[in-house]
């Protein structure tokens, strides 16, 4: 039996890995002269694999109902397991995976010498340019050769950071096929039009963002906040951001408000009170700047009215309102995202509808497989996007077998 997988990346490359059938033939096929180019670019290069917090919500989908058919505790199990049996040994930070030697490299090299020891067809540099079918085989024209095969396992990628190979070019090859909800940037830097926070461009500080949509509450992040010249960055923005691209799809309003002292768990105006009583002497800057940057302060003095070198037991309670405010709820308008060169995933892809949720089979054409970013599943920050990858290519393998 030939198999070709369209794509050398890690859900193409776990798939090969884990089919377990004596008289297969396996080909991939990539386009890039290496295998696992976005593979070395994850987690800053130290390839963050997995999460021992797995939860529903760590994951979005426009079909909740088969994800969760997908993201069983027991398929989640065998991702952890796999990796084991690949022999990386994890470091674990408040529960995200990493290689303990923190470089992604040690996986791309372990992925491959399994390859190598399977005897897969590991062809480089060969583009798919379209699957045709014949009969009950496929033919896969690439700019090389052409191949006939039995089964086809599609793992192209999304559209994120094309640069890495992933173009969007595969939902062409399945567009015949399949369904597909729009694939929009996730995990993604967001463009806002405040021109006031943007000359805060490289402050770092550690906030919640709450996201609100049409001015409906949507969701709640905390973390470090990175201010740029064109909006906002970090991980608790990226994972706002699949939400966001989603909501400016359709048009609607979006909205974050940073709270920029999440540590003070009371009441505010009592705790302004009694720091202010503790320094009488220091004005409302110097104040302020005793837990926040001082950019920040004096952006949220400007946003107030307040001016910086008043003191804070003089002000009226209008002007206390409106700092406690702009403290709790700065709000920005969020007019875009920095878009797929940016962004580290994408949210839709190839409808789970029309996918066997066990074997990643598609119902719509027997012997056709789609793995990977692909489909219409994504994750937050934290390990989940490469564990789709890899759980998607277990199950495949599984199905594949003797
Ligand atoms: C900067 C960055 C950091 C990230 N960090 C993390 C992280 O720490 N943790 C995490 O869980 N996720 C992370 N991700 C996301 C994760 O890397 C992806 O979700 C995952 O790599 C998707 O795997 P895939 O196999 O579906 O696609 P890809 O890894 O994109 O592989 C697809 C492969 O298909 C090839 N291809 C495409 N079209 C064709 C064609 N027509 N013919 C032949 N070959 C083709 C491409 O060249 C590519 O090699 C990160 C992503 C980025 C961009």
């Amino acid at each position: 039996m030939k198999i070709a997988i369209i794509g050398g990346g890690v859900s193409g490359i776990i798939t090969s890995i884990c089919i377990e059938k004596k008289d297969a033939e396996i080909y991939i096929l990539e386009r890039n002269k290496e295998p696992l180019k976005k593979l070395l670019l994850t987690g800053n290069g130290r390839c963050n694999y997995y999460n021992e917090n797995q939860s529903l919500d760590c994951y979005h989908s426009h079909d909740k109902d088969i994800l969760e058919q997908i993201l069983t505790k027991e398929n989640l199990d065998k991702v952890e397991m796999f990796y084991d049996r690949l022999g990386i040994i994890p470091k674990i930070k408040k529960g995200y995976y990493y290689p303990n030697s923190n470089q992604a490299i040690t996986i791309k090299n372990a992925l491959l010498e399994e390859v190598k020891q399977k005897n897969i067809h590991l062809l480089t540099n060969t583009y798919v340019e379209s699957i045709v079918e014949k009969q009950n085989q496929f033919i896969i024209k690439t700019n090389q050769e052409e191949f006939i095969v039995d089964k086809v396992i599609v793992g192209t990628g999304s559209m994120s950071y094309p640069k890495t190979g992933s173009d969007g070019n595969g939902y062409q090859l399945l567009e015949k096929y399949h369904k597909i909800y729009k694939p929009l940037p996730a995990l993604v830097p967001v463009i806002s039009n405040d021109k006031k926070l943007q000359k805060l461009s490289g402050v770092r500080c550690e906030v919640s963002l709450e996201l609100f949509e049409e001015d409906n509450f949507i969701k709640k992040e905390e973390g470090e906040l990175q201010i740029t010249d064109y909006g906002l960055s970090g991980i608790c923005t990226f994972n706002l951001s699949s939400d966001i691209s989603r909501g400016l799809e359709e048009g609607k309003k979006e909205e974050i408000k940073i709270n920029f002292v999440p540590f003070i768990k009371t009441l505010i105006s009592p705790y302004l009170d009694s720091f202010s009583k503790k320094h009488p002497k220091k004005t409302i800057s110097s104040l302020l700047e005793g837990f926040l940057h001082d950019k920040v302060v004096s952006l949220l003095l400007e946003k107030s009215n307040i001016n910086k070198d008043s003191y804070y037991q003089d002000l009226s309670n209008e002007e206390k309102m409106n700092l406690i405010h702009s403290l709790r709820h700065y709000k920005v308008e969020i007019i875009g995202t920095k878009g797929f060169d940016y962004s580290q995933t994408v949210t839709g892809g190839i409808s789970l509808k029309e996918i066997n949720p066990h074997t990643l089979e598609s119902l719509k054409r027997k012997n056709l497989y789609v793995i990977g970013e692909l489909l219409d599943m994504d994750g937050v920050c934290g390990g989940y996007n490469l564990t789709i990858a890899a759980l998607t290519g277990i199950l495949v393998g599984e199905a594949i077998h003797d």
